[in-house]
């Protein structure tokens, strides 16, 4: 007899992108949708700080204040959209 394949049932959470308790809105573009266990763990990491306070978190614990790795993002984030701006 073939056994059913068991899909992962994946639940979602809504996140307050700027927390609720640092005065983040109920607005749209302050939620996003995201995998429920991935919620959990990234509370567990960064409890209720906010995007930048998360940045320079992994900045001085993880990256040694190395900030470049961050300018570097940037500047790729900033080549992306030159790219997509050039192609319409
Ligand atoms: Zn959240």
């Amino acid at each position: 007899m073939k056994k059913k394949k068991k899909r992962k049932r994946i639940v979602f959470d809504k996140h307050h992108i700027l927390p609720s308790s640092k005065n983040g809105s109920n607005e749209r573009w302050n939620i996003a949708i995201i995998d429920k266990i991935k919620h959990n763990v990234y509370h567990q990491l960064f409890k209720n700080r906010t995007p930048v306070e998360i940045i320079c978190y992994l900045v001085e614990y993880f990256w040694s204040g190395q900030w470049n790795y961050v300018e570097l993002a940037l500047e790729k984030k900033k080549s992306v959209r030159a790219f997509e701006r050039s192609s319409k």
